[in-house]
């Protein structure tokens, strides 16, 4: 293992090797600085990698990706307020975000897979996010993820797994719980044992530990819910939970939200005071076969 610390000017991107070989895993977290269960997940694989285990090809972990916005606990660089996953492979905004973004990006070029770790809420439910549909070799990629929900990304440009995924380098991102700054340990745990299953699956990781199957469903497009009224939430549905078109989702004081679509509630207000045209939840739709 080796722990490379790269010279940026004003900041210094940490990032930990472990073995030389092909095929290469490239695992990043905190490019939003404020999703900070991504990053424990990322620190947890990397002291569990440096214990020295077998490895059939190579890890490369980026535990902290926007390192001012880690510090800050904001999504943005706060320098800038660029979103660091907005602007790869080139950059935008200040010289430190074009610096970290090209890095990361050098990083990614060198990687026969991209794993980027997020969250997508304090109140959500852990899913992977992937281009499936378009790219065959991304949905051979997913296939071997040890989770159960796997979400059509929107395939907004400019995000790192979207860019790897057009350059032909089977990429994806996995949202688990936390953001705001927070992070949470037990969703953090799950996680680490995804991407750890998902190297076993590689044929990367040989620990001994035998790869778990586990059934999956692919979703659609999220579908988002957007409140009507402003006011405080009250939602009656758990995330991870199925839904029906027409359920009631929850209650915004008086006014009841239902779900526009059938699917799995993927994440849902809870303890916020909503304005209008927020997003009070989100839907991962089942589609027609
Ligand atoms: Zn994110």
């Amino acid at each position: 293992m080796s722990l490379k610390v790269l010279d940026l000017g004003e900041v210094r991107l940490r990032y930990y090797v472990f073995g030389s070989e092909e095929p290469r895993v490239l695992v990043t977290a905190g490019i939003h600085g404020d999703e900070v269960t991504g990053v424990y997940a990322a620190y947890r694989l990397a002291e569990y990698l440096s214990t020295g285990k077998r490895l059939n090809g190579s890890v490369v972990v980026v535990p902290v990706v926007n390192i001012l916005g880690f510090a800050a606990r904001t999504r943005f660089n706060p320098v800038d307020y660029v979103d660091l996953n907005r602007v790869f492979p080139d950059g935008a905004g200040s010289i430190i975000t074009k610096r970290i973004v090209r890095a990361v990006w050098e990083l990614a070029e060198q990687s026969s897979y991209v794993l980027d770790l997020h969250c997508a809420g304090l109140n959500s439910y852990q899913y992977i996010l992937a281009l499936y549909k378009g790219f065959p070799k991304v949905k051979q990629f997913t296939d071997l993820f040890p989770w159960d929900t796997v979400v059509e990304s929107t395939g907004l440009r400019g995000q790192l797994f979207v860019e790897a995924t057009h350059r032909g380098i089977p990429s994806a991102i996995i949202e688990t719980v936390g953001g705001d700054g927070y992070y949470n340990r037990g969703w953090g745990e799950t996680l680490l044992n995804v991407v750890l299953g998902t190297l076993r699956a590689l044929g990367v990781l040989e620990d001994g530990e035998k790869p778990r199957a586990v059934e999956k469903r692919y979703y659609g497009k999220l579908v988002h819910v957007e409140s009507s009224a402003e006011g405080f939430s009250n939602p009656v549905v758990e995330p991870g939970k199925d839904v029906v078109k027409g359920d009631v989702l929850g209650y915004i004081d008086n006014k009841i939200i239902t779900s526009p679509a059938t699917g799995k509630l993927i994440r849902i207000a809870k303890d916020v005071y909503i304005f209008e045209k927020e997003v009070f939840a989100s839907i991962a739709p089942v589609e027609e076969v």
